[in-house]
């Protein structure tokens, strides 16, 4: 378990869909480290409340507030960036991290699952990485408290670059975000903003429980995995909250991948 060392306070966060999964736990490891925390729910207020908690019992943890919004909706984006800006002064991190499935052989796929799957995981990236931007360059650097004039880390996985058949809207979806996050890399690394990926393997939250939660889904998915074990939302979160710190200050425009070494592609261990 990361012990946390204060390494983001005076720093605001806003992580998008942080009330469960993997953005839940992306907040309670920044909160750790002494971040504010805009913490964006899409359905449970409860889940987000929640998190708030957890976040404020940590001594000397930043502070939080919730925050609905379908991320998918500029108009619910930029409200979403106001309210936090409004609370907190300004944003020094964005985490880009709601996501979806909507899984279907290419021939079965409708248009609107194709298209529900892009607006959330690509176009809801956009629009959080162009709204953390405008805010970025309007403040202006603050020494005192990062290197950085901002960070984005978009929540990619590792299927921008592992392709996916019956989940081809996803895996385009992903592979979109790792051209997202280098061209931001590529445009604005010279203001100082640092923008990178981490794409996760198979971590245990609600989007795969289906597969985890039985003997033989968890057998099918450590096929897969070298390290052999399942990952956990923390796993993320600890290094989300290092990529977001000065300590990682030279990175930028890559994709972290924390998967175990799914993409040592393992079917080939043998000879393939
Ligand atoms: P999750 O289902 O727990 O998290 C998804 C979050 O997005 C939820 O909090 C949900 O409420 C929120 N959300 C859904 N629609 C939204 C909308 N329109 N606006 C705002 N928020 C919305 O699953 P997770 O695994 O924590 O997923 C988080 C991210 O991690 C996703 O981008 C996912 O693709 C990525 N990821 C997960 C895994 C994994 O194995 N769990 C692997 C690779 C990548």
């Amino acid at each position: 378990m990361h012990t946390p060392n204060k390494r983001l306070e005076g720093q605001t966060a806003l992580i998008t869909g942080s009330s469960s999964g993997i953005g839940k736990a992306v907040a309670l490891a920044m909160g750790k480290e002494g971040a504010n925390v805009v913490i964006n729910y899409h359905s449970s207020k409860e889940e987000a409340e929640d998190v708030a908690n957890e976040i404020s019992k940590e001594k000397a943890g930043g502070e939080t507030i919730v925050v609905k919004a379908d991320v998918s909706k500029e108009k619910e984006v930029k409200q979403l960036f106001k309210n936090g800006i409004e609370k907190f002064g300004t944003i020094d991190i964005c985490v880009p991290n709601a996501g979806m499935q909507q899984d279907a052989e290419l021939h079965k796929m409708t248009l609107d699952q194709w298209n529900q799957v892009i607006a959330l995981n690509l176009t809801g990236q956009f629009l959080c990485c162009r709204e953390a931007i405008i805010e970025f360059l309007e403040r202006g650097m603050r020494p005192k408290v990062s290197k950085s004039l901002g960070k984005i880390i978009n929540m990619s996985s590792v299927h921008e670059i592992i392709p996916w058949a019956g989940h081809a809207n996803y895996a385009a979806s992903k592979g979109g975000i790792e051209m997202l996050m280098k061209s931001i890399c590529q445009g604005y690394a010279s203001k100082k903003i640092r923008c990178n990926s981490i794409a996760p393997g198979a971590i245990k939250t609600e989007i795969n429980k289906d597969v985890w939660s039985t003997e033989e889904g968890r057998k099918q998915m450590k096929k897969v995995i070298p390290y052999d074990e399942i990952g956990e939302p923390e796993d993320i979160g600890s290094v989300a909250s290092w990529l977001a710190s000065d300590e990682s200050e030279y990175i930028n425009g890559t994709t972290i991948f924390v998967d175990g070494g799914m993409t040592c592609y393992p079917g080939f261990t043998n000879n393939g």
